[in-house]
């Protein structure tokens, strides 16, 4: 007889064969969120140690508390930056861009600002929610990489006009990117096999795009620690664990 250990370990080994066995037969599209990116040192917003228990998300990340007071917004997106801006991609990252150049991929829809998946090598990235590692005036909308703006006195402003510079990324109260809202649209119709990886799934309407290709008949597979509000009705196979360890699994078992 196998100790209790050992059957969930034999479980997940079968479901990680069975998760590469769908992924061969099609491309599939990729939805990641925060937790990919906790083992590059970018913390989750929700949960233990995450940003939101220093600061309020709907206050510091809303767009009128930055037109408000862009100062006192900046002091948090400050320290998010220097966190991004010196972090690496981890083996959940760059397994998904080996898996794409291997032709297992289309596309990687992503709710994360960190541009890590870029940075891993992944070349077709849907931006849900912008990025952060560009700045954007609110005057003249003009866009600037952020390694080449002074973040010594805050706010930083706009060389061409004076304007206050924000972050790219979508704010509380701004619309979702057109672009990126039709892109993703465009492979959630098209796709067969869905992997959803590190996202608790409730920020919308990224929140819906599993569900919307369960219903086209995609087959739902979520990779997270814990159980997320996909898993018990969305999720047709789950892998219980952590990205940075998960996904290389699958890769060696698509090799
Ligand atoms: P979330 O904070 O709501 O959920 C994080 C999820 O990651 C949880 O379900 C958690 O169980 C899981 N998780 C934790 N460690 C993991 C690991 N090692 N491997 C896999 N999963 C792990 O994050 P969210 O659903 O992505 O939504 C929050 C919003 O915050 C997003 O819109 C995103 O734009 C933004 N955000 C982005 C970053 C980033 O760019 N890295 C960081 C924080 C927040
Ligand atoms: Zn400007």
């Amino acid at each position: 007889m196998f100790s209790q250990e050992e059957g969930q370990e034999l479980v997940f080994r079968k479901n990680i064969k069975e998760a590469a066995e769908r992924i061969r037969n099609t491309k599939a599209v990729v939805l990641t969120g925060s937790g990919i990116s906790v083992a590059s040192g970018i913390m989750p917003f929700r949960g233990k140690g995450g940003l939101w228990e220093k600061y309020d998300p709907e206050e510091m990340a809303s767009i009128h508390t930055f037109r408000r007071n862009p100062r006192a917004a900046w002091v948090m997106h400050k320290e998010i930056y220097d966190v991004v801006k010196e972090a690496l991609p981890n083996p959940a990252h760059l397994s998904l861009a080996r898996m794409e150049a291997m032709g297992y991929i289309s596309s990687i829809i992503t709710q994360n600002v960190d541009g890590l998946h870029q940075k891993a090598g992944s070349k077709t990235v849907i931006e849900f929610h912008g990025n952060i590692i560009k700045l954007i005036c609110l005057d003249c909308s003009k866009l600037y990489p952020a390694v080449e703006i002074d973040l010594g006195s805050l706010p930083p402003l706009c060389p061409a006009c004076k304007g206050v510079l924000k972050p790219d990324a979508v704010f509380f109260g701004e619309p979702i990117p057109r672009e990126a809202l039709d892109r993703s649209q465009e492979e959630v119709q098209q796709c067969q096999v869905m992997l959803v990886v590190g996202t608790s799934a409730v920020v919308e309407p990224v929140a819906s795009l599993p569900r919307l290709a369960k219903n086209r008949g995609a087959d739902i597979i979520e990779i997270n620690p814990q159980p997320s509000q996909l898993t018990s009705s969305v999720t047709t196979l789950f892998l219980q664990g952590k990205a940075e360890e998960v996904l290389p699994k699958v890769l060696e078992e698509l090799n």
